[in-house]
């Protein structure tokens, strides 16, 4: 594959993706997930990447180095080695992390989640999808696996015209009451039916930072899902907890959770967070810590104007039933949302509630989700803790 005049900078800048409009010219007929070599415009071989024929990012590169073989062992290689990146974390108090993190470990399209001897597999892209049993076999073969189960059912592969898969690829089922272990607590993961992988590995940060903040208070967890920052507050003193989520399902888990650790989560509101949100605020209510974690608003940059007003009414409303002195964790896991202007939103809404609110501490995904410098667009999820007057 040929680029066209200029376009090769940022390959050789080792920013792994190619734009369909910056290619100049295919050779042969590559099909999907094929390894193609990636060329300047003046015939210099740049790498090796993966071709996406449905998908406007076109090549997702595996290597730059053109001389290298793209091969079951390269595959399972990238695989294991990032595995084992994350042996330190899984021997410091957890048994769960992110094993593989895509472009974050060289490994386009390739999400593995561990959770105790259960791995959970998202293929994304048709690279990815090409060397699905590589992937299998490679996760299968770490110490300890009981099981390898595949959720590649997310939004982002009709872009790439792949279909779901969901189901075993190794091992034996999920057990339905498997655990995630992490600090003192224990965090049901359903694997088949939960979001994305079943838990929100991403989160490890603001759970430790709840730990610390809870004691005390009075904790509202809006967009709570299985209601994880909710069994770190009762597990750590939080005077009163209201949980608000719009799934039925997720709310069952987070009921779920309490028994598994023993703990009164407080209240579980199944309901659409703004509206509840507003329901609060026009009964006065206040709390002195509130946990803000919306899905993901802005897909894309045409969505961010409309995201933004979402951030902002979510953020405003927070703060108006923050106690004084109380501690909001807001966040915005949107890409296309970079963290200058997800500050400046969250900036607007403080101003509109009439408050004056200082940004004590950030809070980003952990080591278990690492951005390469090369590649900032890993670097999803922004968080902000606030203290308001
Ligand atoms: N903080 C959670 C993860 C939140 S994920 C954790 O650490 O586990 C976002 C959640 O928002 C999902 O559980 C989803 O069900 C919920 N959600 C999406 N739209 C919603 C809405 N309009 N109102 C309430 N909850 C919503």
């Amino acid at each position: 594959m040929t680029l066209r005049a200029g376009r090769e900078r940022s390959i050789t800048r080792r920013h792994p993706w190619i734009f369909s409009g910056g290619i100049a010219d295919v050779h042969g007929r590559p099909a999907p997930g094929d390894t193609v070599l990636v060329e300047s415009d003046d015939g210099r071989p740049l790498g090796l990447g993966a071709y996406s024929p449905e998908s406007q990012i076109r090549v997702r590169m595996w290597t730059f180095d053109p001389g290298a073989a793209i091969d079951d062992a390269f595959v399972a290689e990238r695989i294991v080695a990032a595995a084992s990146r994350r042996s330190a974390l899984l021997a410091s108090g957890t048994d769960s992390a992110r094993l593989v993190f895509s472009e974050g470990d060289g490994v386009p399209g390739v999400v593995a989640d561990r959770y105790g001897d259960t791995i959970v597999v998202q293929l994304t892209t048709a690279g990815a999808d090409a060397w699905r049993e590589v992937v299998a076999d490679a996760l299968f073969s770490l110490p300890g696996v009981r099981c390898v189960y595949e959720r590649s059912d997310a939004d982002v592969r009709e872009r790439e015209g792949l279909d779901a898969r969901i189901g075993l690829m190794r091992g034996e089922e999920p057990d339905p009451g498997l655990v995630a272990h992490e600090a003192s607590w224990r965090y049901v993961v359903d694997v088949a039916g939960g979001h994305k992988t079943g838990f929100y590995l991403d989160q490890r940060n603001a759970r430790a930072a709840i730990a610390r903040l809870a004691n005390g208070r009075r904790f509202l967890n809006v967009f709570s899902y299985t209601g994880a920052f909710s069994v770190v507050a009762a597990g750590n003193g939080a005077a009163d907890i209201l949980s608000i989520d719009s799934s039925a399902p997720a709310l069952e888990v987070a009921r779920r959770n309490g028994d598994v650790n023993s703990l009164d989560v407080g209240e579980l509101m199944e309901a659409d967070a703004f509206t509840a949100l507003r329901g609060l605020r026009d009964r006065a209510r206040q709390y002195d810590l509130i946990a803000l974690d919306p899905p993901k608003l802005a897909n894309n940059e045409r969505q961010l104007e409309k995201a933004s007003r979402a951030y902002k009414d979510l953020n405003l409303l927070a703060i108006k039933l923050l106690a004084p002195g109380g501690t909001l964790l807001t966040w915005s896991c949107s890409g296309a949302m970079n963290a200058d202007l997800f500050q400046k939103v969250v900036a607007g809404a403080a101003l509109d509630a009439g408050r004056t609110v200082r940004i004590v501490d950030r809070l980003s995904q952990p080591n278990d989700h690492p951005v390469p410098l090369a590649f900032p667009e890993a670097e999803y999820l922004k968080g902000l803790v606030l203290e308001a007057e």
